[in-house]
C-alpha cells in the first residue's frame, strides 16, 4: 500500500501532524531543516528528533519515494542517466549532466507523455500519470546529495526529462515553490528552466505569475502545416498563438524566451526554413537554441548534420535572431532530449 509523500505536505498540514501527534512547536523547524537543508533520505538520519516521533511519522508517511533502481554514466563520464522506481511500481528517468563549472538535472514530470511528439521516444509510451510535487522535487534531492557528496552543487534545473511539465501544471508550480523558498531548498529561480511544447493556457497563467522561471518553448518547425506534422498539439494550439502568447510573456516579464529547435535531416532543416523561423520571430525577445535530433530507438528520423546544423544558424544569425547550438549530452546511454523512456514498471 502507498503512503502519502512527506515531500507533498505543505507546512499546514505537517504543522498539524506534529500537533496530533503531542509534539512542541520548534518540531516543524527541525523536520523542516532535515527535509530541506540536510536532504534526508532515511527517517534514521534525523537524529535531532525522537525515535518515537520518527516512528509515528514513518507510518504515516514515505519519506523518499524514488527508488534508485539503475544508474548509467557516459563514457566521458560528462551524463548520468537514473532509472527510478515509483512508490506504484512505475519508472522515471532523470539525466545529470556536468559541464566545467555546471551540474544541470534534467527533471521529469510526467510517467510517460500524451503529447505524442513523432521524434520523442518519451512520447511514444504514452501516458501513465502525472507525478506529485514530491515525486518531482526527489529527484532533485537525488541529483544534490549525489553532488554533494564529491563536494559540488546543484547549479540548474530544467523541467524537461520525461513528460509536458504544463500539462502537470499545479505540482509543477508547487515543486519550484519549495525548490526556491528559502526554507525549503533556497534554489535560485533563474536557475530554473521550464520547457513546454505549447499549452497555451498555461504559458498564459505563467506570464501571469511573473516568475522568475526561464520559459523554453519547444517549435521545431516554422509553420503550422510542417509543426502540425511533427507536434500533433499544434493543431490545438497553432504557432501563431504560441508566439503571441511567448511575446506577451516577454513583455510582462521581460525576460528572452528560449526556443527550442531539433533540426531532422530533411524534414525541417532547409535554409528557406531558417528565414521562415527568423521572420516568425523578428522582433521577439529570444535565445534559439539547436540540436541535431538524437536518434531516436526506430531509427526512422535521423539528426541534421554539423554542417547543416551550422549554415541554419548562421542564417539565423545573419537575419538578427540570437542562436546557440546546444552540446549534445549522454547519447550512447539515451540520455539527450528526445530519448527518454521506460519500458516496463518496476519490481
Ligand atoms: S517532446 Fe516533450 S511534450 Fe513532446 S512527447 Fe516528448 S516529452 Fe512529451
Amino acid at each position: 500500500m502507498t503512503k502519502p509523500i512527506l515531500y507533498d505536505q505543505d507546512n499546514d498540514t505537517l504543522q498539524a501532524v506534529l500537533k496530533e501527534l503531542g509534539q512542541p512547536a520548534f518540531r516543524l523547524k527541525q523536520l523542516e531543516e532535515g527535509l530541506y537543508q540536510h536532504r534526508y533520505l532515511d527517517f534514521d538520519e534525523f537524529t535531532t528528533l525522537p525515535k518515537s516521533l520518527l516512528e509515528a511519522l514513518a507510518e504515516r508517511f514515505t519519506l523518499f519515494p524514488i527508488e534508485d533502481k539503475n544508474e548509467i554514466i557516459s563514457r566521458d563520464k560528462q551524463t548520468e542517466k537514473f532509472l527510478f522506481k515509483l512508490q506504484d511500481d512505475n519508472l522515471i528517468e532523470t539525466v545529470l549532466m556536468h559541464y566545467e563549472e555546471r551540474h544541470t538535472a534534467c527533471i521529469s514530470t510526467q510517467v510517460g507523455c500524451p503529447m505524442g511528439c513523432v521524434f520523442c521516444a518519451t512520447g511514444q509510451m504514452g501516458y501513465t500519470r502525472n507525478l506529485t510535487a514530491g515525486e518531482i522535487l526527489s529527484q532533485i534531492i537525488f541529483c544534490m546529495r549525489r553532488l554533494e557528496a564529491d563536494g559540488k552543487n546543484l547549479t540548474n534545473v530544467v523541467y524537461m526529462g520525461m513528460g509536458e511539465p504544463f500539462l502537470n501544471y499545479e505540482e509543477v508550480m508547487s515543486s519550484i515553490a519549495r525548490l526556491i523558498d528559502q526554507k525549503g531548498l533556497n534554489f535560485g529561480a533563474r536557475r530554473i528552466t521550464i520547457s513546454t511544447v505549447g499549452i497555451l493556457p498555461r504559458i498564459r497563467q505563467f506570464t501571469e505569475a511573473k516568475s522568475q522561471v526561464n520559459l523554453a518553448l519547444s517549435l521545431h518547425a516554422p509553420n503550422d502545416k510542417l509543426r502540425s506534422t511533427l507536434v500533433p498539439s499544434n493543431e490545438f494550439y497553432p504557432l501563431k498563438s504560441l508566439i503571441e502568447a511567448s511575446k506577451k510573456y516577454t513583455d510582462y516579464t521581460h525576460r528572452r524566451v528560449l526556443i527550442e529547435y531539433a533540426l531532422i535531416d530533411g524534414v525541417n532543416d532547409t535554409l528557406a526554413l531558417a528565414d521562415e523561423l527568423a521572420t516568425l520571430l523578428h522582433g521577439m525577445l529570444c535565445l534559439v537554441n539547436l540540436i541535431a535530433l538524437n536518434p531516436a530507438q526506430d531509427g526512422s528520423l535521423k539528426g541534421s548534420p554539423r554542417e547543416k546544423v551550422e549554415a541554419f544558424r548562421d542564417r539565423l544569425m545573419k537575419r538578427g535572431i540570437q542562436t546557440t547550438i546546444r552540446l549534445k549530452r549522454g547519447i550512447e546511454i539515451n540520455a539527450g532530449c528526445g530519448q527518454l523512456a521506460t519500458s516496463q514498471k518496476g519490481k
